[in-house]
């Protein structure tokens, strides 16, 4: 008796401990909610204070975390001064006006707020049945993203989590395609075969390595003097592997090359495709937002041939990473690539409607319609095509200042917001991209802007990429200032 006294006791102080905290939870949530929601606002009003990247060595942050987790609940106001002091100092502001890396990854105030609906519903939208209205918006909003880029009617979209993804996805499909979905297994064994210029993503390799291909049957394809894939020696190469007694299965095309922004010629390459029965897939990563604007749909000529096509609305689309937009052709012939019906996750609903989880690689999914939905709605497409045009014009108008200036040469075409580019005064070729290197470091050490380089055939170039959503006419001018004035520097000590 004593013995369920105890026990009736020790559950009722359980109750009541844990409706405390979980009134004081609630009460805290709201509370620092609403903090946070001004922070965020706060910070994207203020990023262009801090430096771009943050002046910290590695092991700086790790250093001051503690090893152990905590045994017993921290008090909120300590976790975060932490945030404050510790983590905050040693970020990279992507979001920063001054921000010209990579290509970038902006966001936008509609985005973070379909983030904090989505984080708080914390749906697990793998099938329709697991979230009914998560499945029908990315049905929904992926077609109007079609629409947006004048992607042929009957692509089916869905989201993955990165171009990466994507492309991998693309590489398994053509894959299964190229082999007869394993039915067709005298063909299994022959070598298949992978094909992409000598300027595609690294992604295209990392997926020919995973999807099985294995590396050494990728063929990089050389590219014209703007960087762009040749057909001709494509088709000569894709001869070549027949000859030898390959299948070839995928070519991977890219719009807007990482290093360049090169764009390689669809239709030419859908012609090739077509004739030797391969799958084409496009990645467009950070590209593809451009063919929002009528005036860049020739990017797009020959779009009737591709089989799969990859761009990020997470770089360029004022969609917080991680949102990567991806389109099939055949729908039915590539979910059956990924398909698994084990008993536990049949519903009553399979055959009427989209189970997500049969698009890819995972099974679980985040609700990430919610936040694409929001930006497309809360911008319109005139609102979007405005932000890439004015991108577009910016970057053209960084060029035509390296064009005036002698001390400069540009390193390829401009035909986006991208912009390639090295000092050049003259020196002997081999100390070029030694004193190329100095130049984007010195750049970089100002804290102001922040830019990465490529290599282009052997040559060190700096690239320039306008996309932050925050980057105006001033900070491109500022861009410039510095860009000059380190660059004056040093062509004067030479
Ligand atoms: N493809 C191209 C052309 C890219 O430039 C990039 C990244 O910059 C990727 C693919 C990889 O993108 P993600 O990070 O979404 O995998």
């Amino acid at each position: 008796m004593a013995n369920l006294f105890n026990i009736i006791t020790q559950k009722l102080a359980f109750f009541l401990v844990a409706s405390k905290e979980l009134a004081m939870e609630k009460e805290t949530f709201r509370l620092l909610g609403h903090q946070l929601v001004d922070w965020v606002a706060d910070y994207l009003e203020k990023v262009g204070q801090w430096p771009v990247v943050p002046r910290v060595s590695p092991g700086d942050i790790k250093n001051q975390l503690a090893r152990r987790p905590p045994e017993t609940a921290e008090a909120w106001a300590d976790i975060l001064a932490d945030f404050n002091q510790i983590i905050l100092p040693g970020m990279t502001h992507w979001q920063h006006p001054g921000w010209f890396a990579y290509f970038p990854a902006n966001n936008s105030p509609a985005s973070i707020l379909g983030e904090i609906l989505t984080a708080g519903m914390g749906a697990q939208c793998m099938s329709w049945q697991t979230s009914p209205a998560a499945t029908e918006l990315e049905e929904v909003v992926m077609d109007w993203l079609r629409q947006m880029l004048g992607l042929p009617q009957g692509m089916a979209g869905v989201i993955q989590d990165t171009a990466s993804t994507a492309t991998l996805c693309a590489l398994l499909a053509a894959r299964e395609k190229a082999t007869g979905f394993l039915s067709n297994r005298q063909g299994f064994y022959q070598p298949l075969t992978v094909y992409a210029s000598d300027q595609a993503h690294s992604s295209v390799e990392k997926g020919v390595k995973i999807a099985g291909y294995g590396r050494e049957k990728l063929r990089s394809i050389p590219t014209d003097e703007n960087y762009a894939l040749i057909p001709e020696a494509l088709e000569e190469s894709v001869r070549e592997d027949i000859r030898a007694g390959a299948i070839p299965a995928c070519v991977v095309a890219t719009l807007g090359t990482t290093s360049s922004g090169a764009i390689d010629p669809l239709r030419p390459i859908g012609e090739i495709c077509s004739r030797y029965g391969l799958w084409l897939h496009v990645d467009a990563a950070y590209a593809g937002t451009a063919a929002i604007l009528p005036e860049l749909r020739w990017m797009l000529d020959g779009v009737e041939y591709v089989d799969s096509f990859v761009f990020n609305p997470h770089k360029w689309l004022l969609t917080n990473f991680d949102c990567s937009a991806f389109f099939i052709r055949d729908e039915e012939n590539y979910v059956q690539t990924f398909e698994m019906h084990p008993e536990y996750l049949k519903t009553a609903q399979d055959r009427l409607v989209k189970n997500f989880r049969d698009w890819g690689i995972q099974l679980g999914r985040r609700f990430r319609a919610l936040k694409l939905w929001f930006v497309i709605r809360s911008y319109g497409v005139q609102g979007l095509q405005a932000m890439v045009r004015e991108h577009l014009r910016l970057a053209q108008l960084f060029r035509s200042w390296l064009e005036e200036h002698p001390l400069f040469e540009l390193m390829a075409p401009t035909t986006l917001s991208l912009v390639c580019f090295r000092l050049n005064d003259g020196r002997p070729e081999d100390q070029l991209n030694l004193i190329n290197r100095r130049l984007n470091e010195n750049i970089n050490a100002s804290g102001r802007i922040f830019l990465t380089h490529t290599e282009l055939r052997g040559q060190y170039a700096l690239r320039l990429v306008v996309g932050s959503r925050t980057t105006q006419e001033s900070h491109v001018r500022q861009a410039w200032e510095i860009i000059r004035g380190e660059a004056e520097k040093l062509a004067g000590q030479k």
